[in-house]
């Protein structure tokens, strides 16, 4: 059985709003935002420190900041969140969206840097349509298509180290599972919408990133002055 969340928590309340926090773009109430979606272990986070490295945006992994409010003293969803990361779920998007909407504004005030990618969200519709609705509209999803075969081999790898409750043969079944059945519908709704980069991720690092910089070249996204 799921855990039971809270929603009426006081640190899940969002004022009503009837337009998004940010418009997009690099300005004044302005944020531009990424989202980086593919299945576990298709080279996300990788490929989002090139990004970071050479093009200045903030790298907000929507997992990572799933695990440190876990980790936090005090968290009310800690036990929460921890449940649906074993069970490869998605945890419940009042949780999510409000942590991605903290660190967005916490980075832009402490440092100013109003580009960002988001990496791995939006998994689930309702956090897609809610979180353009409510934060920003993205600029578009970068998307990384790899066999499952692939990545079922890197994330046994990965967990030889990572120290991850799910870099484990059951976890990973389960999280290919929610990556098909619930996160796919999602790239295919922006697909339609012709708002997808795609890039063949069961390649080299070094060349998924050159592909990478290609698309990124045609979006109009070009390496940052050094
Ligand atoms: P994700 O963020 O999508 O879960 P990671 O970037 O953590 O994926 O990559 C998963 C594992 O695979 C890591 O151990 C990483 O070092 C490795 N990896 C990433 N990209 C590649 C690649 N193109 N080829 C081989 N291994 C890769
Ligand atoms: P990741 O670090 O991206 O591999 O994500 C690890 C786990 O965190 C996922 O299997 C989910 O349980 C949870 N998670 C990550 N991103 C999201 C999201 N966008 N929405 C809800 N849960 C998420």
């Amino acid at each position: 059985m799921e855990p039971r969340v809270n929603l009426d928590s006081p640190a899940l309340a969002v004022p009503k709003r009837i337009q998004p926090l940010f418009a997009p773009g690099t300005g004044k109430d302005q944020a531009l935002v990424i989202f980086v979606l593919g299945g576990p272990g298709a080279g996300k986070g990788t490929q989002c420190s090139n990004l970071v490295r050479d093009y200045g945006f903030k790298h907000l992994s929507a997992g990572d900041l799933l695990r440190e409010e876990q980790e936090r003293e005090g968290s009310e969803f800690g036990e929460m969140i921890k449940t649906y990361i074993k069970e490869g779920k998605i945890v419940p998007q009042e949780v999510t969206i409000q942590l991605l909407e903290n660190a967005m504004k916490a980075t832009i005030e402490e440092t100013g840097n109003r580009k960002f990618l988001i990496d791995g969200f939006p998994r689930k519709m309702d956090q897609a349509i809610k979180f353009e609705q409510t934060v920003v509209p993205s600029k578009f999803t970068l998307f990384f298509d790899c066999p499952e075969k692939t990545m079922r081999e890197r994330l046994l790898i990965r967990g030889q180290t990572s120290g991850r409750a799910d870099d484990n043969e059951e976890s990973i079944k389960k999280r290919f599972t929610t990556f098909v059945e619930t996160s796919m519908p999602v790239v295919n709704m922006f697909d339609k919408e012709q708002r997808v980069v795609k890039v063949d991720a069961a390649r080299s690092p070094e060349t998924v990133y050159e592909d990478v910089v290609k698309q990124f070249a045609a979006q109009g996204l070009e390496f940052m002055q050094k």
